[in-house]
């Protein structure tokens, strides 16, 4: 069993018409769909190769999930009106069905998989529609997500009565069982199936990553996809793992260290999952039966913690001891994330957040204020006539004067207000509901901080000027519709309003260095917030 070599020739021997799902046609028409080039007409003609599956779509794109209220009478029209993107949902839910009709393996229980297999791809798909990302491609990857396990099961036929056990654990515990039963873990083998398949990049890397640290993500894009089904992943073990309050309390973490999510917003997404799990079964004809409510599932979590509680009375002693041991470990690990997000999100020079960590939180802010309906506002500066500095006292006291800028921006601003180093001395603020006014008064106050900042050397003292560049953007958008489309655009947004800010600090440059310019070019419109608009906050 841990003969790894063997597996991997074992694994590598898989195709996709070897596995309960997604069977050949599936992975054909996933591969189709991400051919840029491919017409719907051919689309067309490979569903049309398989008669239960013509079928199965025009059921489909006549219901009211995929269904777009006027008739669809052929495969064609079907595969034209649902577009590629539910097309190739709907094949994978297609393939989820007809590998629990076909009874797969023996002792395993395909439905139960299936369940959490949707709450994955249920939970991926609301965290895209509120982060801004393509839905359908979170829905899709939050499907095959665990594909590998399935792959393990079929290897390993007389190993597939496990997923009962392994259902009930969360996903750090069952990585690690996987890989004692197994050798190997579902991400890995995973990771080998999309390669040999020939499956796009764009599923393929959160599919392998979503238990690594996702450090090798190539762009903003690949990272905040991976980070959603690690977060899809958690949200599913709080409806099926037997610890749901441990499941419960990594959500939150999780989903407020990566996205931002307060207590409120964590609560509505949990919320919608079971009524959003149950339209997706009803429309694939998958019998799910009724999903139990969040508030149920927060019920039971609070009845574990009182078991737990009265359990804890028989055994004081050793189970004192282990609590004990279980909270130092839990603080070592806090730490030790708190030194790797230290590593990883801040610039080491000025300890200022680094670009990175700055496009991450500027896309959440982008979303969270479309939500909103308030003022953002950006401001870029950049040091003036710095290289002469440099030139005159050399590097390090270059670095010195940028390590002072770089107390002053922290010492000045608000602490709900980012500043970001972006490159060598260009700096970036990030100013959360703020309007024009509030952002000319910030940048202003900055502005006069650095003018004032005085640093002696051996032959005097230097002085130095910075000029910047703001903006103000509101997302416009009245109603929940123009919202989400606002929420689907949110790199665009964020390359506009740079692109804006730029400009202005050009312009500071060009009229003599020393000032401040704020855009008036239709980004900011409306100065002032208008009153909260009701609802917004529930998009
Ligand atoms: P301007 O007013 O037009 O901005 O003039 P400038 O001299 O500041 O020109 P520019 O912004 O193009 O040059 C940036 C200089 O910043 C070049 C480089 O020597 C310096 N610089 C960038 N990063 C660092 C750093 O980490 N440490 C030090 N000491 N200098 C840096
Ligand atoms: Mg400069
Ligand atoms: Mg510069």
């Amino acid at each position: 069993m841990n003969d790894a070599a063997g597996l991997f020739t074992k694994l590598g021997r898989i195709t996709p018409g070897d596995l309960p799902s997604p069977p050949e046609v599936a992975i054909r028409v996933m591969r189709a769909c991400a051919n840029a080039d491919i017409t719907s007409r051919q689309l067309a003609d490979l569903v049309s190769s398989d008669t239960v599956l013509v079928a199965e779509l025009l059921r489909v794109a006549n219901s009211p999930f995929f269904g777009i209220g006027r008739e669809v009478n052929s495969v064609s029209q079907a595969v034209v009106v649902m577009g590629i993107r539910s097309l190739r949902n709907f094949v994978l839910g297609f393939s989820a069905r007809e590998s629990l009709r076909i009874g797969g393996l023996p002792g395993f229980d395909a439905l139960s998989y299936w369940e959490t297999v949707l709450h994955r791809a249920v939970s991926a798909r609301l965290l895209a529609e509120m982060t801004g990302v393509d839905i359908d491609e979170a829905f899709t990857v939050g499907m095959l997500q665990d594909i590998g396990l399935l792959s393990l099961f079929l290897v390993f036929p007389e190993q597939a009565a496990r997923w009962e056990r392994l259902r009930g654990l969360n996903p750090d515990e069952r990585h690690r069982e996987e890989q004692a039963s197994f050798g190997t873990t579902h991400d890995q083998v995973a990771a080998l199936l999309c390669k040999s398949w020939g499956l796009p990049e764009e599923l393929a890397f959160p599919i392998a990553n979503h238990h690594g640290d996702f450090h090798d993500a190539a762009s903003l894009a690949q990272l905040t996809i991976t980070r959603i089904i690690t977060c899809a992943d958690w949200i599913a073990a709080v409806f099926a793992a037997t610890d749901k309050r441990l499941a419960l309390a990594r959500c939150r973490k999780l989903l407020g260290d990566y996205f931002g999510f307060n207590g409120d917003t964590v609560d509505q997404l949990f919320a919608a999952v079971p009524a959003y799990v149950e339209e997706v079964a009803g429309a694939l004809n998958l019998s799910l039966g009724p999903q139990p409510s969040f508030d149920e599932i927060v019920g039971r979590a609070n009845r574990e913690l009182i078991e737990t509680a009265g359990q804890a009375q028989d055994r004081a002693p050793r189970l004192e001891y282990a609590l004990a041991e279980r909270e130092r470990l839990a603080e070592e690990l806090q730490l030790a994330y708190e030194r790797l997000a230290q590593l990883a999100y801040y610039d080491s020079l000025t300890a200022l957040v680094n670009r990175r960590r700055f496009d991450e939180l500027f896309s959440a802010e982008i979303a969270r204020h479309s939500r909103s309906g308030k003022s953002l506002s950006l401001v870029m500066l950049d040091l003036d006539h710095f290289k002469k500095i440099n030139d005159s006292h050399g590097h390090p006291f270059g670095d010195a004067v940028l390590q002072s800028v770089s107390g002053v921006l922290k010492a000045t601003l608000r602490s709900a207000d980012v500043a970001a180093r972006i490159g060598g001395e260009e700096l970036c603020l990030l100013l959360p509901e703020t309007t024009v006014e509030g952002g000319r008064i910030a940048a202003e106050r900055v502005r006069h901080a650095i003018e004032k900042l005085l640093f002696p050397h051996e032959r005097g003292e230097v002085r130095l000027t910075a000029s910047f560049g703001g903006v103000t953007w509101r997302c416009e958008a009245q109603d929940l519709q123009s919202v989400r489309a606002s929420l689907r655009k949110v790199p665009e947004i964020m390359a506009g309003i740079m692109d804006s800010a730029d400009r202005m600090l050009y312009l500071s440059k060009k009229a003599g260095r020393n000032r401040l310019t704020w855009a008036d070019d239709g980004l900011t419109k409306k100065p002032a917030d208008p009153p909260p608009r009701g609802g917004r906050d529930k998009v």
